[in-house]
């Protein structure tokens, strides 16, 4: 049993298919995961000219069920993995028994956790700049966070909107040092260090401003946008485990070194569910395949 369609639920059940092991993968929420939202992938070795995000996963999930993956939509909503052969509900109604679980549930963005920040979702605050960004040609749009998502997001948006801020809170990026260069030689990105985002501001139509926080001098100020970007981080989606499956404090699922078994014996983890460091596309295949030998040798080794 596989939960979850992204880059490394897919390659588990390539794997899992091609020897045999009748894999059956749930393809949750968001199908294909978190890259269906990226525009284009330019890093994932083999594609020199880049490929889209949602046609590398469209080519995933065919490879899986070309090899016989049962690939099927809904989403898990309850596990009992107290002992083998594992119980596992999906879409509250549909009982599966698995002798073996692959979770590759991944992970989902952040946000700030400002009330303004809720009410204004879908009217104008987002969390995918490739998704939303189309709606916001010739505006101004400002993007919180200074990782490699938000440098990507506000590269994307630029080459839409008329203008786009950054809003960072220390008075460095963490993005990587090509994500930085390609932001700041952006004529059509304002970044503004040591900022925070205390109010997103709007009416009726929709966001109109947002109000920050200079944090070195404390002073405020509103800069008019209609579009807010949030890309401050993810959260793993590893809650329906928590009765069952070890987490660190943010709720990654804790492998063993070297390997992708959870605590329990028969359950192995693999994706950016289990990785809060890397979270590649790249790194969760390669996971996905080291969860789908996991799972070879544990039934051998436990006819
Ligand atoms: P990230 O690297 O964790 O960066 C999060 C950013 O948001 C940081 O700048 C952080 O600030 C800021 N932040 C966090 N909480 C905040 C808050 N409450 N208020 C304001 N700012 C806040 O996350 P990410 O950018 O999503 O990247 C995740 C992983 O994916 C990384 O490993 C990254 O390299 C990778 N990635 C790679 C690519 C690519 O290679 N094409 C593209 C996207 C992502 P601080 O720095 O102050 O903590």
């Amino acid at each position: 049993m596989i939960i979850g369609s992204g880059p490394a639920g897919y390659t588990a059940a390539i794997y899992t298919a091609r020897a045999n092991l009748s894999p059956v993968l749930y393809e949750g929420l968001q199908p294909g995961g978190q890259l269906t939202t990226t525009s284009e992938i330019e890093n994932f070795p083999g594609y020199p000219d880049g490929v889209s995000g949602f046609d590398m996963m469209e080519d995933l999930k065919r490879q899986a069920q070309k090899f016989g993956t049962d690939v099927r939509a809904g989403t898990i909503t309850k596990v009992d993995f107290s002992k083998r052969p594992f119980k596992i509900t999906a879409d509250d109604n549909t009982e599966i028994i698995a002798e073996t679980v692959i979770i590759a549930t991944g992970a989902v963005a952040k946000y700030l956790g400002l009330k303004s920040e809720k009410q204004f979702i879908g009217m104008g605050v987002s969390a995918c700049a490739t998704c939303d960004g189309f709606f916001y040609k010739g505006k101004d749009v400002a993007v919180a966070g200074g990782g490699d998502t938000a440098c990507e997001e506000a590269s994307y948006l630029a080459g839409i909107a008329n203008k786009v801020y950054m809003i960072v809170r220390r008075d460095i990026f963490r993005a990587s040092k090509s994500m930085q260069k390609r932001v700041m030689n952006n004529p059509k990105i304002e970044i503004l260090w040591n900022h925070n985002t205390l109010e997103v501001l709007g009416d009726q139509s929709g966001v109109t401003g947002i109000k920050l926080l200079n944090n070195k001098t404390n002073e405020e100020k509103i800069i008019n946008i209609h579009g807010f970007f949030l890309a401050v981080g993810h959260t793993p989606n590893s809650k329906i485990f928590k009765d069952f499956i070890d987490t660190d404090e943010t709720g990654y699922i804790i492998t063993k070194q070297g390997s992708t078994q959870t605590n329990i014996l028969g359950v192995f983890a693999c994706g950016d569910v289990q990785d809060p460091i890397y979270r590649q596309a790249v790194t969760a295949v390669g996971t996905g395949c080291m969860a789908a030998k996991d799972v070879e040798s544990f039934l051998a080794e436990n006819e």
